[in-house]
């Protein structure tokens, strides 16, 4: 079964390709069919973000069509930056994010933080899968690590005593929203894929 990412991200369809490989799925990127829909995460959920994009590349495509949707919730700051996690504060770098952030938090009594994964595949006859995954820690006092992306600096998992920054790629994978999701996602499509 040929499955379309809705996204531009190589990174998160290599992720999907090796998770879903023993499935007998292909994960193709939408770019890879001539499929140019950009649409505007207007969602005030993560579930509904990933559920608009999925549908509109899976209306485009005639395929069935995956997409995710995360960020990084924060106890203190009553689950912002949240679905704007991309767009916090409308500033334009990573760093500039996060800085934000730390900046938000000084004072914090509480400094409790999770990030989330939503996934939504749609297929043409209307089904929907839906799956989700979340990885607990802290914001810490300051950035640490090279590695990653977004607000990994600054997310300090504390069973390990380091932030995702600090981890490998397969260490965060292990216990990371995008890497839970998508396992909980697998299971599901290998369920619907025996079943019809
Ligand atoms: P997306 O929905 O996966 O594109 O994530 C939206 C935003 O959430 C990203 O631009 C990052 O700011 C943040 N984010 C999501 N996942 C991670 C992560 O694993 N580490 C750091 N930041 C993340």
């Amino acid at each position: 079964m040929k499955l379309v990412l809705a996204s531009q991200n190589k990174g998160k369809l290599k992720e999907m390709q090796k998770i879903l490989a023993d499935l007998g799925v292909e994960v193709v990127l939408q770019s890879e069919l001539g499929i140019n829909v950009d649409v505007e995460e207007t969602g005030t959920t993560f579930a509904e973000n990933s559920m608009l994009k999925a549908k509109a590349v899976m209306e485009a495509s005639g395929l069935p069509a995956i997409a995710d949707d995360s960020g990084l919730c924060v106890d203190w700051l009553n689950g912002a930056p949240g679905v704007y996690s991309a767009r916090y504060g409308g500033l334009d770098s990573d760093e500039a994010r996060y800085r934000l952030l730390l900046e938000n938090l000084r004072g914090a009594t509480n400094r409790a933080a999770h990030f989330h994964t939503d996934i939504v595949c749609c297929f043409p006859n209307g089904d929907v899968l839906q799956a989700e995954g979340d990885c607990f820690g802290t914001i810490a006092y300051a950035p640490a690590g090279e590695g990653g992306f977004g607000y990994d600096p600054i997310f300090f998992v504390p069973q390990l005593r380091k932030t995702f920054s600090q981890l490998t790629a397969d260490e965060k994978n292990e216990i990371s929203h995008r890497g839970v999701a998508l396992r909980a996602f697998a299971v599901k499509l290998r369920e619907y894929l025996k079943e019809n």
